[in-house]
């Protein structure tokens, strides 16, 4: 490679500014992307320094333009340099640009104000502050005395904000004793820090359990050895995992170097960094989007200039600045929120243990229902693996039933909420204890299933749900095959099929309908908008100012409600038919999650699942808290129909405002990839899930492979055969690996 692109600034709006440069013969071979270059810059020549993003054989310019490299800067990778390194890794995997990759591991430089602590001082020795104090009582400059009274009070020095308030002098007499030369001013830069004296730190340590100590112990073994690697700890909620985190992150403090902290969502911030902040004191920070942009780039700052050991936050805390990461912890591993649906898609996990190896530092991935893929991995050694099996202390799982809504049904019940459903609630309004119904909306996408027997139309290739449309047919987003709505279930014969309607609003109103006295609050998208309405609701139900909370999934996370004994599940099979292969793995964790929710104090609790298919494993895993049978079974399933992470997929997503030239495309695109390899099997073109989008129509492809080597070679040839083609300015492409949601 015969040419580098190097930009000069790291900063989002510089990223577009890029230069090109000769490579000397003496550095041939020896630059890397993101490596510190130095070369001459602008009219003057000017020895400058920037980063390599990328080669090229093909200059942009005439080569006689084109000026040359003068060296490497030595020393050792820079944070930025890593950063660099992954966005390029990035591009590479997940399909983007390099300045998409780049504006995703960079931060936005903010020139905003900085708060500033300026402290004022005399400028000349005691006695001659003393003469001029005199001078300026008997010229009746009573600000300027004032001033010089009160610094002469204080050693010398004093902080502006007290000068104004205490000796109410304004800014210009400031100025003026400045200006004679009496005195200085002194402004130090201060950086924001969202949680200054909000904790306290404290020195307690728990003595871990047996298994505690085994995975501290186990991954610390390793780490002192050099050997850096991903380890998966599987534990119920309250098993002590964030225990463990702190242990190692501590450890790593002590040989001088800095941890990451992923977690899910920003709603789960707060009580995550009280416990680190009490732990590591001030030293920790969190990054999310509910910062100012003054205060993001501020802990960005802090991180690079070596001023905090640990930052807390979800995805894109990621790409903290780190001079010398040690560790990265990615608690609730399992969650869809680390996969990122905006260009490039990538996998907060696999960019963790990318960027990881490149710096030396070690993955916790955490979770009590860890993802399919992590397991896997685990159970191959791919993974080092360790267990919490129990709760700390003495709380106990709650009882869990499984409620038939066909039974329900055929006995003539035909509410929402079934007759065991309905007496439970009415038993703790009663005894004054709280109740949470949960609607598992997630992944939701009309999907027509039958009241008699359970069972959702699903496609006969890919064995995912169909999805209803509004021309009456029933569609798979994967393959495209559809089918009309039938008039009876294919299987049982019966005319109860339809899809599913109910929202949380319609149990919301039934539950008033059937206690008109009890106290609901509703939570979920509609009523959750603004930034501070769900902490405000979630709050309420704590101080016990409502007796049932009904919601979506937000309310499975976070806070825990000791008054709470009773969770319903409404229809577990709203995520189970999601029209996804990942439908009844997100049902297990999430209704894991929601049983795991009643009883967590002192009351024994309960736990209602009503469902039409209360055979189905993922149910049934998930009401015995059992992740290794529900592993186990599903793992099967994926073996069976070829998905992640037996085989590997690539989705093709392509958009166009023209419908019909959009469908020609992918049809095109599809016969050619088709041509490309045997081994590659390719389903679709589809319609999307979500066919239509601000009047932009969607279609999928997707591609399985068992490696993803040759998905990625795929790519690539498919990058720059789109780039030729003639619909490209017309049908944007976009790529998804292993995708987590339907497109
Ligand atoms: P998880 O992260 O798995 O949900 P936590 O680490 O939050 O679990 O632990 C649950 C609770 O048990 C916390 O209140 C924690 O302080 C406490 N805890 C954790 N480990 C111990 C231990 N070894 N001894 C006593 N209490 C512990
Ligand atoms: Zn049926
Ligand atoms: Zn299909």
């Amino acid at each position: 490679m015969e040419y580098v692109d190097v930009i000069v600034d790291i900063s989002h709006e510089k990223l577009d500014h890029k230069f090109q440069y000769r490579v000397p013969e003496t550095l041939r071979g020896k630059i890397r992307i993101g490596m510190q270059v130095r070369f001459p810059f602008g009219r003057g020549n000017r020895p400058t320094k920037g980063y390599v993003i990328g080669f090229t054989d093909e200059p942009d310019y005439p080569p006689e333009k084109i000026k040359e490299l003068t060296g490497i800067v030595e020393g050792s990778v820079c944070a930025e340099s890593q950063l660099i390194g992954l966005a390029a890794w990035m591009r590479e995997q997940y399909g983007s640009t390099m300045n998409q990759a780049l504006k995703t591991v960079l931060p936005v430089k903010q020139e905003v104000a900085r708060q500033r602590d300026v402290t004022l001082r005399l400028a000349v020795p005691r006695a001659q502050a003393e003469t001029f104090l005199a001078e300026e009582l008997h010229k009746n400059h009573h600000a300027r005395a004032r001033l010089l009274a009160a610094l002469l009070d204080a050693d010398g020095a004093i902080s502006r904000s007290e000068a104004a308030e205490r000796c109410r002098v304004t800014a210009p007499v400031v100025r003026g004793l400045e200006r004679d030369g009496i005195l200085y001013s002194e402004t130090e830069t201060k950086y924001r820090n969202p949680f200054e004296g909000h904790f306290q730190e404290t020195t307690e340590r728990p003595e871990l359990t047996a298994q505690q100590r085994a995975a501290v112990d186990g991954i610390w073994t390793d780490y002192e050895r050099g050997e850096r690697r991903t380890y998966l700890l599987q534990g119920v909620t309250g098993s002590g995992k964030t225990e463990v985190y702190m242990e190692l992150i501590e450890r790593v403090i002590r040989q001088g170097k800095q941890a990451i902290v992923l977690i899910p969502e920003i709603a789960l911030t707060y009580q995550t960094v009280r416990r680190f902040y009490e732990r590591f004191g001030d030293r920790v920070s969190v990054l999310h989007s509910r910062l100012s942009d003054g205060e993001r780039y501020d802990q960005f700052v802090r991180a690079k200039e070596g001023l905090l050991d640990v930052m807390i936050g979800p995805r894109s805390a990621l790409f903290t600045p780190f001079p010398d990461l040690g560790i990265i912890i990615i608690d609730e591993e399992h969650e869809g929120a680390y996969k990122s649906e905006t260009v490039p898609r990538y996998d907060a996990r696999e960019a963790a243990i990318y960027r990881a190896s490149s710096c030396g530092a070690s993955v916790v991935l955490g979770s009590a229902t860890p993802s399919l893929e992590s397991s896997y991995r685990a159970r191959e050694g791919t993974y080092g693996w360790y267990r919490l099996d129990s709760r700390i202390g003495a709380a106990v799982l709650p009882a869990v039933h499984i409620v038939d809504l066909r039974k329900e049904l055929k006995e003539g019940n035909r509410s929402i909420f079934s007759r065991r459903l309905t007496d439970a609630l009415g038993e703790r309004l009663r005894r004054g204890e709280q109740t949470m119904l949960f609607l598992n909306r997630r992944g939701f996408s009309g999907f027509v299933s039958c009241r008699s027997c359970g069972e959702a139309l699903r496609c006969p290739h890919c064995d995912v749900s169909l999805s209803l449309h509004i021309d009456g047919y029933l569609k798979c987003h994967y393959c495209g095959y559809e089918m009309r709505m039938p008039k009876a279930c294919p299987s049982c014969g019966s005319p109860y099929i339809s899809g599913f309607r109910a929202g949380t609003q319609q149990i919301e109103r039934e539950v008033k309908r059937l206690f008109p006295s009890a106290r609901v609050l509703r939570m979920d998208y509609d009523t959750t908008r603004s930034k501070e309405s769900y902490e405000k609701i979630l709050s309420a139900f704590g101080r016990g100012e409502a007796d049932v909370l009904v919601g979506t999934q937000m309310i499975v996370k976070g806070h825990d409600f000791p008054n709470v004994t009773l969770v319903g599940v409404v229809a577990a099979d709203i995520s189970l038919h999601a029209p996804d292969y990942r439908a009844a793995e997100r049902t297990f964790a999430l209704l894991t999650q929601a049983v795991g929710r009643a009883g967590r104090a002192q009351k024994p609790g309960e736990a209602l699942i009503q469902t039409y298919r209360p055979e189905h494993y993922s149910i049934r895993a998930a009401a015995k808290q059992d992740y290794d049978a529900f592993y186990v079974q599903e793992l099967s399933y994926r073996r069976l129909m070829g998905y992640p992470p037996i085989q590997e997929m690539l989705g093709i997503y392509l958009s166009s405002t023209e419908q019909e030239f959009l469908r020609q495309s992918s049809e095109k695109l599809g016969a050619y990839i088709r041509t490309l390899d045997a081994s590659l099997q390719v389903i679709g073109p589809a319609i999307a899930a979500l066919a239509k989008k601000n009047d932009i129509y969607r279609m999928v492809i997707y591609i399985k492979h068992e490696r993803k080597e040759r998905l990625l070679e795929v790519k690539r040839q498919l990058e720059s055969r789109i780039e030729k083609e003639a619909f490209a300015d017309r049908v944007r492409v976009q790529f998804d690996y292993n995708p987590q949601q339907s497109y």
